[in-house]
């Protein structure tokens, strides 16, 4: 069965962000999944992403990366990923900036292809640019149920989940089912 993208996968408030989050439990070994193992899904991703992204507008209609420009995508993907969580850890780590800095200018380096609209690669680049340029270091967190990057747009920046109807709602069944298992009353 092929793997959907839902309106859930677009959690993370920016392209880039979104894109960091193809890859699930990604610090879990045993459960970890790369939906971009599959290049069909990493296809579909450019459409879903014109309907869900929070950049939808920006971007417009996006076409899928190139073949030839895959493995510069999830460079882009791994490098924007290791900067952003170390900006969330407040660690001081320019290595990290320069070696995202370096899959952006990898990606805007090739030749975009001849596809209508602006290809998933070259619109991730963009979006991990705006970011590193307007930082908003108050609103980009770490869902703690899976891991994913997000941008929290609630007014008082209060959100602690990606998605609260799924990881937050997960995460108390899970309590929920501990409590009754152990026979505590909540
Ligand atoms: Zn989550």
């Amino acid at each position: 069965m092929s793997f959907t993208w839902t309106a859930h996968r677009f959690s993370g408030g920016a392209l880039a962000l979104d894109i960091a989050n193809s890859v699930v439990l990604r610090f879990d070994p045993e459960r970890r999944i790369d939906r971009f193992a599959d290049p069909a899904a990493m296809d579909s991703f450019a459409e879903a992403a014109s309907l869900y992204s929070a950049e939808r507008e920006r971007f417009g209609t996006l076409a899928p990366a190139p073949p030839e420009n895959r493995k510069s995508l999830i460079g882009l993907r791994e490098a924007t990923d290791r900067h952003f969580r170390a900006q969330v850890e407040a660690e001081d780590r320019p290595d990290l900036l320069a070696d995202l800095l370096e899959a952006i200018a990898a990606v805007l380096r090739r030749p975009a292809g001849n596809s209508r609209g602006t290809s998933l690669d070259v619109a991730t680049a963009h979006s991990a640019l705006s970011l590193i340029a307007n930082p908003e270091p108050d609103r980009l967190k770490i869902c703690p149920n899976c891991c994913w990057l997000f941008l929290d747009r609630s007014r008082n920046k209060s959100r602690t989940w990606c998605d609260m109807a799924v990881c937050g709602n997960r995460t108390k069944a899970r309590r929920h089912y501990r409590r009754n298992r152990q026979g505590v009353q909540p």
